[in-house]
């Protein structure tokens, strides 16, 4: 598999470094309210890498973190009478709840800053050590002019950059450059500290994934993911500190994914503009919104409105059904041969999918490889189809939509062949024939779904 790695502006081809485990580092959300549906998309962009490169045979070891000490924990902990601590593991909680209803597979390792510090402190104390950090009454700063590389993840020189920063430094800090950032921050009144040879204070941002990286992979990760936002300041303080500290780069990988728009704005909460994980899957669910997610490249900005999530419904619909009809049929024809051109149909779809998820995680041919297969069992279920040919076709649009992460088991409409079986039945019961009636509710078990009679009539669930 080819991906466009960020520092050398190619696709290359992903391989582990130790030849066996690939190492992904992704930085994971800032916890101190409920993730919006731009966040979700990076989340879900590299939760599908992952899920795609272990279907390719690829073992994986996969971290992302929570960025548990930060400002806006600590503002909204100070107005709400809480501790950061509380802020931030309220935020976690809800994390998980958001991330299960996308599909997202929980991490190997999900490390918090507040769990990181003597790995921080240590990676603060080598870059001090080395001269790459000073230390003055208002925190450690690090120096970038003594990296020499600084800059060439968001390919802009020192200078140009320093140009763009526009020379303030924050109240508080005393940096002798305004490029400077701050590895450790002096303790302030009402915030959390931790003791350190610098004296009492908390880290900064950038120094936390550092070493966290460190802590949990080791001195080189195999691929850094993150938003495409990140790349300056964040990644580029990164990738400075960590190879200073270690005396290597990095990441062999530079991977990042584009912003969602909305309105032809970044989604942000800062702008106040974005829509939560939470009241959009109340709406579509949670699988459309992973579908909409993954239905453009992840390097193509994309932008969010509510015909994209009807579209994104209507295309899981079409999945799903096509999945059910497939399934329903089940024990209408005998078991029998695949056929060679329904079993070319099968395999044609599977190495297209495989083709466009090699490229670069084109998620969108994959998917269009999807609709193709699709397409193509409807036609042939119009056919008489065996037993075997649907299962083969069924297993391969399961197999493919399970690598995207998209639940296509679970449909809100109920086949007319159950509908029908239910009218059946109940006709049966009118009749008093409650044997026959029982075969059919049995049948209709049989086939995924359940019988609740009520007062205002039957109601169809699928199990
Ligand atoms: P944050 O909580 O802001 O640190 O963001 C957590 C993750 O979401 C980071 O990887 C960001 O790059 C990513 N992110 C934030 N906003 C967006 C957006 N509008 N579109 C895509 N990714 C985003
Ligand atoms: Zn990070």
């Amino acid at each position: 598999m080819k991906l466009y790695n960020t520092i050398t502006g190619e696709k290359e081809e992903v391989t582990p470094l130790d030849g066996k485990t690939l190492k992904i580092y992704v930085c994971g959300p800032t916890v101190y309210n409920l993730i919006h549906i731009g966040n979700a998309r990076t989340l879900v962009v590299f939760d599908t890498l992952r899920r795609y490169l272990k279907y390719r045979g690829q073992d994986v070891f996969y971290v992302q973190n929570f960025t548990d000490v930060d400002d806006k924990i600590i503002r909204k902990a100070n107005a709400t009478g809480q501790t950061a601590s509380e802020v931030a593991e309220a935020a976690i909680a809800d994390y998980f709840i958001d991330a299960e209803s996308l599909n997202i597979i929980k991490a190997d390792v999900h490390p918090k800053v507040t769990e990181t510090m003597d790995e921080i402190i240590s990676v603060v104390q080598s870059l001090v050590d080395s001269g790459h950090a000073y230390v003055n009454s208002t925190g450690v700063y690090f120096k970038v002019d003594s990296f020499r590389n600084y800059g060439s993840l968001s390919k802009m020189p020192l200078e140009a950059l320093r140009d763009n920063a526009g020379g303030r430094i924050p109240d508080g800090e005393e940096k002798n450059d305004p490029m400077d950032f701050a590895v450790w921050k002096t303790a302030k009144p009402g915030e959390p500290m931790w003791d350190s040879p610098f004296g009492a204070g908390r880290p900064g941002w950038h120094i936390e994934c550092s070493a966290m990286a460190r802590r949990y992979i080791g001195e080189t990760l195999d691929i850094h993911g993150g938003g495409a936002d990140l790349i300056f300041p964040h990644h580029e303080n990164e990738c400075a500190q960590s190879e200073c500290a270690n005396g290597k780069p990095l990441a062999r990988m530079w991977v990042h994914s584009a912003m969602l728009f909305i309105n032809n704005e970044k989604m942000a909460k800062s702008k106040g503009n974005f829509k939560l994980v939470r009241e959009i899957a109340e709406e579509y669910g949670g699988a459309a919104i992973r579908f909409m997610l993954l239905s453009a490249n992840y390097r193509s900005q994309m932008n969010f409105n509510c015909d994209v999530m009807d579209a994104a419904k209507n295309s899981l619909k079409r999945i799903s059904g096509s999945v059910a009809a497939l399934a329903a049929l089940d024990s209408e024809t005998d078991s029998g041969d695949i056929r060679p051109e329904v079993a070319e149909t099968a395999r044609v779809a599977k190495s297209v999918f495989i083709d466009a998820m090699d490229d670069d995680l084109n998620t969108a041919n994959g998917l269009a490889a999807i609709f193709d297969l699709v397409r193509q069992a409807n036609t042939l279920l119009s056919d008489k189809l065996s037993a075997s040919e649907r299962a083969l076709l069924k297993d391969t649009l399961l197999e493919l939509t399970g690598v995207l992460g998209l639940d296509v088991t679970t449909t809100d409409e109920i086949p007319s062949e159950i509908t029908l079986l239910a009218d059946k039945r109940a006709e049966a019961r009118q009749s008093r024939n409650f044997a026959l009636a029982d075969t059919l509710k049995k049948e209709i078990l049989d086939k995924g779904f359940t019988l609740e009679d009520t007062k205002q009539g039957t109601i169809i669930k699928k199990k």
